[in-house]
Parts: C-alpha cells; structure tokens; sequence
C-alpha cells in the first residue's frame, strides 16, 4: 500500500486549542510547559469568544480541543456546543482516557467527530511507566465507553525509545477496541522531554534507521490488516526530495491560555509565537518571531529541528547532510481518508 502525503495546503486550516494546561498525568514525553503557555483555565466566555474569531477567519477549519486534559475543565461540553454551531469542518477532543465531567454523557457523536485517546504501549507494562500507574487501565476503558455510546475513536501513539519496540504489538489492541484511526507521532525535544534529566532528553529519540525499520512497517501492516486509517510524520525526506515549512504555506494555529498562538509546534517553547490573543482579536506579535524563521532556507530542512535537535541530522563525508528533517507537520497517510 502506498503512503499518500497530505500536501499543505492554504485553504485547510487546523485549530489546536489548549482550553487549560492542567492535567492528572505527568507523561514523560508531555510537551506542555507552563513557564511559556500558561496556567489559566480559559473562561466559557474568553472560550466562545476566541471559537468565534477562528470560526471567521478559517472557515471549515479542523478543531481540536487539547490541554492538558481537556475534559479536566467543566465548561468543555459547554465549549464543544458553542463550536458545533460555528463554521468548524470537524471537531475533536484530544484525551488521556479519564474522561472527567462525565464528558460523555453531556456530548454527542453528531457534535464531536473523533475522541482521540493518548496511549503509548500495548499493555501496562509499556505505557505506565511512560503515562503513569493504572494508566492504560483507564484508557482502554474510557475507549471501550466511547465506543458503546457510538463515537469514532482514534488513538495516539507517540514513539520513543522507551515504547519503540512495542509498537508491532499494537494491531490487535487497535482492533480489538474497535479503533478508526491510528496517529503515529514522534517524540520531540519539547516540554518535559526537552527539560528532563539525561536520559530523558534526545536519547529518546529514534534513528531514520529505526524509523524505516520499526515504525513504517507497522504503519503499513495497520492499515492493510485492519484496514484503519493510519497517519504518521514524514520525518526524514531524501537530501533532494521537495521541502516545505507549514509556517509558509499552511494555516495551523497552536492556541494556548496565556493568549499565544504559534504557528510552529517547535516553537513552542518558546517566546517565538507570532499571533497573540488581545481580547477577542488575533493580532500580528512583533519581529522577531517564529515566522522570521520560517523564510530560512536550509539544506538540512526544517530550520527548528535544526536549532533544537539536531542531532537528528547526519551529514555525508563531504559534509553535505544525509537526509532533510520534513516540517513536523507533514504527515503520510494510509487507507481511506486523507
Ligand atoms: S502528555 Fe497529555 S496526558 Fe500526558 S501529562 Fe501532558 S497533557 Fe497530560
Ligand atoms: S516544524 Fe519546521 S518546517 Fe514545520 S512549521 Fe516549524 S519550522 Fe517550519
């Protein structure tokens, strides 16, 4: 089965929208980082007040409802009817599995088109070291509900070295909880992976070889086996394939309580943001900012990866690199939906 890469594309918006940063778990790879995005829980109003603003400027736009855990706010079914009747083209809610506020009994499958659910192993023993004790227990059970009150589930899988070997044994839980769509992700130098001790920090990371050997095949077999939508990262383009940043020829916006919004997840570790919320207006934040960056040309791709983890990259003996980093953003689908 051949992967299709989604192109970018200007009239396909995303919305990633941090209603709150707190959260129950403390995962090992979590990329929320308080000093930069914030600990304010967003109010209904400030909530239905910033859904509108996207609403109109990104028609059709893809909505995600992120924290932290987002169903820890009691307003996020509240959130989830206000966005329903705006110009959204989809609308998901990004979880960990606990499902607090009884979130499912106050939504519907026919206003929230995916649960998503974070898990990162196929059993106990590989997910609650990385997502915490009694973790996949309360997953899977959230997804088992899910599933009987008739929402489509997707899951999330983020891969590091500490689950990487686990990943093969991943189809038959993905069948047996009746699962739409499987989202590999990478681990990234950010947040608590890019702040924790030495073996917490880019020794997480896999190799191209491990990517191509280990990842790619599982991807394939998911979704020619079980016929499941399966997307996962480009991560590593040939030195002369095409490069594109989505900072340039995108429209993602990364929203988060303190009132930034990126347009590069990379960045957002930083005070790079180059649109921030004033009231109910989006406005431009002055130079420099992440967008300066996106204009750079490389050869090693993706100027961010570049600056915060390079080493990632590998270079030929005349010192050309081996391979680009694709934009994070950049994803390879398999099956259906695109
Ligand atoms: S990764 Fe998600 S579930 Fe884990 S600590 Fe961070 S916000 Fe919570
Ligand atoms: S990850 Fe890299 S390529 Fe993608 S938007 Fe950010 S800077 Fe651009």
């Amino acid at each position: 089965m051949s992967a299709r890469t989604v192109r970018f594309s200007s009239d396909t918006a995303n919305v990633f929208f941090h209603i709150l940063t707190q959260c129950n778990l403390r995962c090992r790879h979590c990329y929320i980082n308080p000093r930069e995005h914030g600990t304010q829980r967003l109010s209904l109003e400030t909530m239905t007040d910033w859904l509108t603003t996207m609403a109109r400027r990104a028609p059709g736009a893809n909505l995600v409802f992120l924290g932290g855990e987002p169903t820890l706010h009691p307003d996020l079914a509240a959130a989830v009817h206000a966005a329903a009747k705006l110009a959204y083209g989809s609308i998901t809610i990004d979880t960990n599995g606990y499902l607090f506020h009884d979130i499912l009994d106050h939504i519907t499958p026919e206003q929230v088109n995916f649960i998503s659910f974070s898990l990162d192993g196929a059993g106990p023993e590989t997910n609650d070291p990385i997502r915490g004790q009694g973790c996949f227990a309360a997953c899977t059970a959230g997804i088992r509900q899910a599933k009987a009150k008739g929402f489509r589930t997707s899951l999330i899988f983020t891969v590091s070295q500490m689950n990487l070997d686990d990943l093969k044994r991943m189809p038959p839980l993905l069948d047996e909880l009746g699962i739409d769509r499987f989202f590999i992700q990478v681990i990234g130098l950010r947040g608590q992976s890019a702040a924790g001790p030495e073996d917490n920090a880019h020794h997480l990371q896999v190799s191209r070889a491990q990517w191509l050997e280990k990842v790619i095949p599982v991807a394939h077999r998911v979704a020619r086996d079980s016929g499941i939508v399966v997307s996962y990262p480009k991560v590593f383009l040939e030195p002369d394939a095409p490069f594109e940043c989505a900072g340039r020829v995108a429209d993602n916006y990364f929203i988060f309580p303190n009132g930034r919004v990126y347009r590069c997840p990379l960045c957002e570790d930083y005070p790079l943001h180059s649109l921030q919320w004033v009231g109910d207006r989006l406005e431009a934040t002055s130079p420099i900012n992440e967008a300066d960056l996106f204009s750079l040309d490389i050869a090693e791709g993706c100027v961010m990866n570049k600056l915060i983890q390079p080493h990632n990259l590998a270079y030929t003996p005349e010192g050309k690199p081996a391979y680009q980093i694709a934009c994070c953003l950049l994803k390879a689908t398999l099956g259906e939906e695109g």
